[in-house]
């Protein structure tokens, strides 16, 4: 990709100088110029290296034309079986883009999965096991390759990283969690953590990390001594899952990414059946993620409360950039009942606006 910074470059020239005869094979040769919502807002030292995302960002909204000449007397063919290539879709914006097979290292639009001497070869499916989805052939691969074709990695995925595009979401999204928090607290009589030590008599986090032989559960990383690991949900707090003993301990990395994610939506699905050994959680309910039944059913036989009480305490009327937390609460949970099984069984933005009318 080529950065017209901000003269105007009508005219790209590109010319391969062969040292030895042979051939050279060109794909998808396109010029234009790009625009893309992600490019827009990003901070600049996102977009450095933007030259080499090619061609995962060519996302042209003006198109350019391609000449294409040769030199001297080689001829031009247009014959696809002169070189192959591998192209692989991206699990985000489910393009095909090109991976490079035969020199893994030299990755193309998808990163390596597995670079470390120790995680090689990357076994992971869908990472280091590509399957041909027409032939039914697999291929196995020595580094593998990311789901998410870069772009998609470094604007969405990543994108918990880039505090300029969350400031003012991450609050929002803090005072939800919250929200949820207290919520699964007061519903279900004391927090996670102290029930659970009611219930064994240890404590959850020391549980959790002696599981986990002190590594990630996503990618295998040790820990630093006591240090730098994170108690995750496994099941997301979005669906109004507290934290309790089907935690995993993921490293500060995994963590981010995963944030309220489902594990299906997280993990290769080698890992889930891992998972599931590991958490009790069931296969079934791993792969098709509820919200919390429990916690909905208490909800509902304490409306009377959740809108009198629990939306009048302080945490709950606290402004947040000009909205109120409690309103954040009701509409994700609102959110979470759309996703039970048979739909929301009530419709709690809209009695929380007839409460809030007639009281
Ligand atoms: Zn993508
Ligand atoms: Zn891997
Ligand atoms: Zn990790
Ligand atoms: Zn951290």
């Amino acid at each position: 990709m080529w950065n017209a910074g901000d003269e105007s470059h009508d005219e790209v020239r590109v010319v391969f100088t062969a040292k030895r005869s042979g051939r050279l094979a060109v794909h998808g040769l396109a010029c234009g110029i790009v625009n893309h919502l992600h490019l827009d807002d990003a901070r600049p030292v996102l977009l450095r290296n933007m030259y080499q995302f090619s061609p995962e960002a060519h996302f042209i909204t003006t198109a350019g034309k391609v000449i294409l000449k040769a030199g001297g007397a080689a001829p031009i063919a247009d014959d696809k079986r002169c070189a192959e290539l591998f192209v692989k879709s991206c699990n985000r914006c489910a393009r095909f883009l090109p991976v490079n097979i035969p020199h893994e290292r030299n990755h193309l639009s998808f990163s390596n999965h597995c670079v470390a001497d120790h995680r090689r070869p990357c076994k992971h499916n869908g990472f280091g096991r590509l399957r041909n989805p027409d032939t039914d052939e697999s291929l196995s691969l020595d580094y593998g390759f990311q789901l998410e074709c870069r772009f998609c990695k470094k604007f969405e995925v990543n994108a918990a990283h880039n505090p300029k595009r969350t400031a003012a979401q991450m609050k929002e999204d803090a005072a939800r969690r919250r929200g949820f928090e207290l919520l699964i607290e007061a519903l279900s009589g004391g927090t996670p953590q102290l029930q659970y030590r009611h219930e064994t008599g240890r404590e959850l986090a020391d549980d959790v990390l002696a599981r986990s032989n002190g590594c990630c559960f996503n990618c295998g990383k040790p820990f630093p001594k006591g240090r730098g690991w994170h108690l995750d949900h496994t099941r997301p707090l979005a669906l109004l899952w507290p934290l309790d003993g089907t935690a995993t301990a993921l490293c500060g990395g995994c963590n981010s990414e995963k944030r309220d994610r489902a594990p299906v939506e997280f993990y290769a699905p080698e890992k889930l059946q891992e998972l599931a050994e590991l958490t009790g959680i069931s296969m079934d309910e791993l792969r098709d993620p509820k919200p919390n039944m429990a916690v909905v059913g208490v909800l509902l036989k304490r409306l009377d409360w959740f809108f009198d009480e629990f939306l009048a305490t302080p945490d709950m009327t606290r402004e947040h950039d000009g909205k109120i937390a409690g309103e954040l609460v009701v509409k994700a949970l609102q959110k979470v009942l759309e996703r039970c099984p048979g739909g929301a069984p009530i419709d709690l933005v809209a009695e929380f606006n007839s409460r809030r009318s007639a009281g």
